[in-house]
């Protein structure tokens, strides 16, 4: 089969890879129909996460059809259509039974990670009753590609962490494919409105059609000055999608007393964190890696049209193009890129 192969640093090839065979009795082997590229993937690419080694195949992110399954599975069988799961878990661990799938203690694996993942025609699914979700064989395939990772991240570590309720000031620093998942997830609890702060004017027209009430672009604007003045005393929620110490500032600077920041972005060096200013607001601070813990209740919100993930893709391309869709994906502010589908056939 092909698969997109991690190289080591800065390499990457569209090869021929041995196809997965089951290997314990949990495991299903699924065929790949539709998968994506994730940020994640870049950074691995770039030799930024060292648990990664060469010639693991990269992808966390699909929807396929089951083409075995080992015989202990007991809720798929061969033919099945799938929602892959970026994290795959036991189910039935200390961790698992809190639904804390992300520190599953025989797994928590993100596909493409310590295991082969979802950019080749055909992966290996362990704990496949725990890490797979069934969904219709007529179902919006590209639309439920984005609940494999990006969707539960920004509902789980933004909106749930960040606890947004009804009436509330929402500000979302990152309109990325994680930050716009905020966006989309955060209208499920009624906010009084969402801010969406962006360097990326592009980005920012998107966050507008997808429900942003106001824009802020940090390059241009006095972010806390404009807070200040329209807010009297700051947000009630800000919520990083970034991953870097200014924009984890601009959250410090513009939360009002008994808010929530909601730490989203993966941060490759430490933030300056500001108690000094924050334990007299009394702000609580969350931060987290997705646990896919609500995913089954964000599948019913794509299949009843809640929310139509599909907003997010801006490119397609099929399994033959992969490198063409790594270059597209790499360059997403001269491709105006957000989300990419990659199909197979
Ligand atoms: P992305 O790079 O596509 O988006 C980041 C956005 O930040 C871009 O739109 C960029 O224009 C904007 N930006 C950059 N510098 C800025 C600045 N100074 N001020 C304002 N905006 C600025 O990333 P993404 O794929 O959307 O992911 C966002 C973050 O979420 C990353 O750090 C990623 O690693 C993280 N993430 C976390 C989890 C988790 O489980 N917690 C899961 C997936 C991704
Ligand atoms: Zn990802
Ligand atoms: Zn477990």
């Amino acid at each position: 089969m092909k698969a997109l192969v991690y190289m080591g640093p800065g390499k990457k090839e569209w090869k021929d890879a041995p196809k997965p065979i089951l290997v314990d009795p949990t495991d299903a082997i699924v065929k790949v129909l539709k998968t994506t590229i994730c940020g994640t993937d870049l950074h691995i690419l770039k030799g930024d996460v060292p648990a990664v080694t060469a010639g693991r195949i990269l992808g966390h992110e699909g929807v396929g059809i089951v083409e075995e399954v080992g015989s202990a599975v007991n809720n798929f069988k061969k033919g099945d259509h799938v929602l892959i799961s970026c994290i795959t878990s036991c189910g039935k661990c200390e961790y698992c039974k809190k639904q804390m799938y992300a520190h599953c203690e025989d797994g928590g694996w993100i596909l493409g990670h310590l295991i082969d993942g979802t950019q080749a025609e055909v992966v290996r699914i362990p704990h496949a009753d725990n890490s797979l979700y069934p969904i219709p064989p007529k179902a919006n395939e590209e639309a439920l590609v984005m609940l494999s990772d990006i969707l539960p991240t920004g509902h789980e570590i933004g909106v749930l962490n960040g606890a947004v309720k009804p009436g509330d000031i929402v500000a979302i620093v990152g309109a990325g494919p994680v930050g716009m998942s905020v966006l989309l997830t955060a209208q499920f609890y009624s906010p009084a409105q969402i801010i969406m702060i962006d360097t990326d004017e592009s980005r920012l027209e998107l966050a507008k059609k997808f429900g942003a009430t106001q824009t802020i672009n940090p390059a241009k604007n006095d972010v806390l000055k404009i807070i200040t003045e329209q807010t009297k005393d700051g947000v009630d929620v800000a919520i990083e999608a970034v991953g870097i110490p200014e924009t984890f500032n601009i959250c410090q600077d513009i939360i009002r007393p008994g808010g929530h920041i909601a730490n989203v972005g993966v941060h490759g060096k430490s933030v300056d964190l500001q108690l000094q200013k924050l334990w007299i607001k009394n702000i609580t601070i969350t931060t987290g890696l997705v646990n896919t813990n609500t995913t089954s209740m964000l599948l019913k919100t794509v299949e009843s049209k809640k929310i139509q993930p599909e907003q997010l893709i801006t490119h397609r391309f099929t399994f033959d193009q992969m490198l063409e869709a790594y270059e597209v994906f790499s360059n997403a502010a001269r491709e105006k890129t957000m989300k990419v589908i990659i199909s197979n056939g």
